[in-house]
């Protein structure tokens, strides 16, 4: 089952360069970068996730965004100086999510929680 999810994010653009990137042109799932459909998110969406970004389109997870910045997507852009104009916004975005195992992990956390207020 998918349920939808809507979120105000921080979205941000790189592009191959040394600068943006300083590994190779091959994103974290082996695909190869593409202006228009790659995008970088964060951990908690699995590979091949379709987001929808408000004002900039649908694109696809095929990259992972840095650690630090998790939680943030990063659109692929083959121009330093597109990333670079496109600079860091505010955006919502939309995405489908499977409920999962992810889903009861967080019941547990959340029974846990509960557990230890009683104490
Ligand atoms: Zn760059």
């Amino acid at each position: 089952m998918l349920v939808q999810a809507i979120k105000l994010a921080i979205v941000t653009a790189y592009c191959g360069c040394t600068i943006c990137t300083p590994g190779s042109g091959i994103t974290a799932s082996g695909e190869s970068v593409q202006e228009g459909l790659t995008i970088a998110g964060p951990s908690e969406l699995p590979f091949y996730t379709q987001v929808h970004i408000e004002s900039v389109g649908m694109r696809e997870v095929h990259d992972r965004t840095h650690r630090r910045y998790d939680g943030r997507f990063d659109i692929y852009f083959e121009e330093h100086e597109d990333a670079l104009s496109f600079g860091k916004r505010r955006l919502k975005v939309c995405f489908h999510v499977k409920v999962s195992s992810h889903l009861d992990t967080a019941t547990v956390g959340d029974s846990q929680n509960l557990m230890n207020l009683d104490r």
